[in-house]
């Protein structure tokens, strides 16, 4: 089981007359849906696309992607998943370093493709929504046959997502057959009674991230579940989705739970037919899990990744018991540990999570760090990085996640926030997750994100972003004063910005570079 071709095709084998994919009223058999991807790996051996060569995939979540998606698996291609809402320059970077020579994507976005073909190893371009200037349709694309499945090693590399990027240039990730398969397994295992073949998962993830793509599309397809995809996040129709299809299972990022909560109409969603929510991408603020919970049936269950995890390392599991707050345990078969600079082990504290301002936060946390058959097997082509994120201890090679965090004595795992996030201000740590959560306790407060920004005094100085509710008369001066209240000095906002939005990933992660640098281009026009 740790070859993702033939866990897909057990599943055909098993499930083949019920629904694999639902998608605007028209449902796709498992055995349709092999059929589609037969056609689709046919295509790529007519044009001299096989073992190990790169397909891009360049698609919000339609159909296509999972045709596009397991008919390369089945030629023994790799895929390249690629954020539809990238630009030209963005695709440059991803489409020269993977050297692909396919890429399958929408006519809108031919014209970027194109633009960069010159630069780049692209031979085909596949439109998935007819023609366009410079693309074969799908539909001419796809050759007939069911070809046999190209054997791949388990530790063949199968997919490269490009990491996040919400710093520095893109780095191409290895995800191996094992890697994504071992963990589609573990998700899959992790709720009750595990993913079942009457299940009906809602698609809104992007796929072209590992959350959607392992714990969403891969564990229900290997499990018999019907999945419905939903091209881009839009609350009310997400919802309608689930009331109308009755959809059982749901994950998502915290700012689409926050943005659900925030609708007019919310308390008249009726999400009753969910068994299971979970989150992850970013933490989720406690006051948001509550408020959810409150309106609606299902609990929110809480995991924690990465894209070179594959990405679950830790889950909040609703058979084990959970504990708010924290990002869970490790999953089966992966091993965390929380370490100081010399990689030795940070004591647990005994009960998480703490009042984190009655702590010393700095005492008690350490980097996270895994191993386990989920880890890739390195970033493409770049030895350095790959050095700084290894380190082999204990017979075993343990990743750095870059997240800072601690754990208590029964195993449970929190994160405090990510390294690079961490204001110093006048010699104190902050970690802006806690001036985050408390500013979501306050009513007049829809969304928030905490930065650091320089300061000639301190060195940096905490600053908050927030969206006010649409109704709220809050004042930058009644904000600061509640935070001065509830918080140690030093760790208030000095500064408060009212804003209409933060700039967010599709992932959900807050982009905090793009509020320092806007408060940098600030400075400099003053
Ligand atoms: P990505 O590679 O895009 O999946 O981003 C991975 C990063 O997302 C992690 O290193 C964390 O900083 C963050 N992240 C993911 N899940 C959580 C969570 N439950 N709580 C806090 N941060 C999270």
């Amino acid at each position: 089981m740790t070859n993702l071709v033939t866990n897909l095709a057990a599943a055909v084998e098993k499930y083949g007359k019920q629904t694999a994919v639902g998608y605007q009223g028209t449902e796709t058999s498992y055995e349709e849906f092999w059929g589609q991807t037969g056609a689709f790996a046919a295509a790529l051996d007519a044009c001299g696309v096989g073992g190990g060569d790169r397909v891009a995939i360049y698609l919000p979540n339609v159909p296509p992607f999972l045709i596009a998606f397991h008919g390369t698996l089945r030629a023994g291609g790799v895929v390249v998943p690629m954020n539809p809402q990238y630009k030209a320059r963005e695709i440059s970077h991803l489409l020269g370093d993977s050297e692909a020579s396919v890429v399958v994507t929408l006519s809108d976005l031919v014209p970027f493709v194109d633009a960069v073909r010159d630069e780049t190893s692209v031979e085909h371009v596949v439109s998935v929504d007819g023609d366009a200037e410079g693309a074969t349709a799908l539909e001419a694309f796809l050759e007939p046959g069911d070809p046999d499945i190209v054997e791949r090693a388990d530790d063949d590399v199968a997919v490269q997502p490009y990491t996040s990027g919400t710093t520095g240039q893109p780095k191409g990730v290895q995800l191996t057959h094992n890697n994504l398969a071992s963990n589609a397994q573990s998700a899959g295992e992790l709720i009750p009674d595990g993913i079942r073949s009457d299940d009906k998962q809602l698609g809104v993830l992007p796929l072209f991230h590992i959350y959607g793509m392992t714990v969403v599309m891969n564990a229900t397809l290997f499990n018999g579940g019907a999945f419905y995809p939903l091209p881009s996040w839009d609350a009310q129709e997400a919802v309608s989705l689930i009331e109308n299809e009755e959809l059982t299972l749901m994950h998502g990022v915290p700012a689409m739970y926050n943005d659900v909560i925030n609708q007019p109409n919310a308390e008249e969603f009726d999400l009753s037919s969910l068994r299971l929510c979970g989150v992850g991408g970013a933490g989720i603020p406690v006051e948001v899990l509550r408020r959810f919970e409150e309106l609606y049936e299902p609990k929110v269950y809480e995991g924690y990744g990465l894209t070179e995890t594959s990405p679950v390392t830790h889950f909040n599991s609703p058979v084990k018991g959970r504990r708010v707050g924290s990002i869970g345990k490790p999953v089966p078969g992966v091993d965390s540990r929380v370490v100081d600079g010399d990689f030795e082990d940070v004591a647990p504290v005994e009960q998480g999570p703490v009042d984190e301002d009655e702590t010393d936060l700095d005492e008690i946390t350490g980097e996270i760090v895994v191993a386990g058959p989920n880890v890739m097997k390195g970033y493409y082509g770049l030895p350095e990085a790959n050095e700084e994120v290894f380190t082999e201890d204990d017979g075993r090679t343990w990743f750095h996640t870059g997240d800072l965090g601690y754990r208590d004595e029964d195993g449970f795992f929190y994160v405090v926030d990510r390294e690079k996030h961490m204001i110093v201000t006048g010699g104190y740590n902050v970690y802006p997750r806690e001036v985050e959560e408390l500013l979501f306790e306050h009513e007049a407060v829809a969304d928030a994100a905490v930065a650091g920004i320089p300061d000639e005094r301190r060195g940096e100085t905490v600053k908050a972003f927030v969206v006010p509710t649409p109704d709220a008369e809050i004042t930058e001066d009644e904000l600061k004063e509640y935070c001065l209240t509830n918080l140690a000095e030093y760790k208030h906002p000095r500064e408060i910005e009212f804003v209409e939005e933060l700039p967010r990933t599709t992932t959900g992660k807050v982009q905090k570079f793009k509020l320092r640098e806007r408060e940098e281009s600030a400075e400099d026009t003053e």
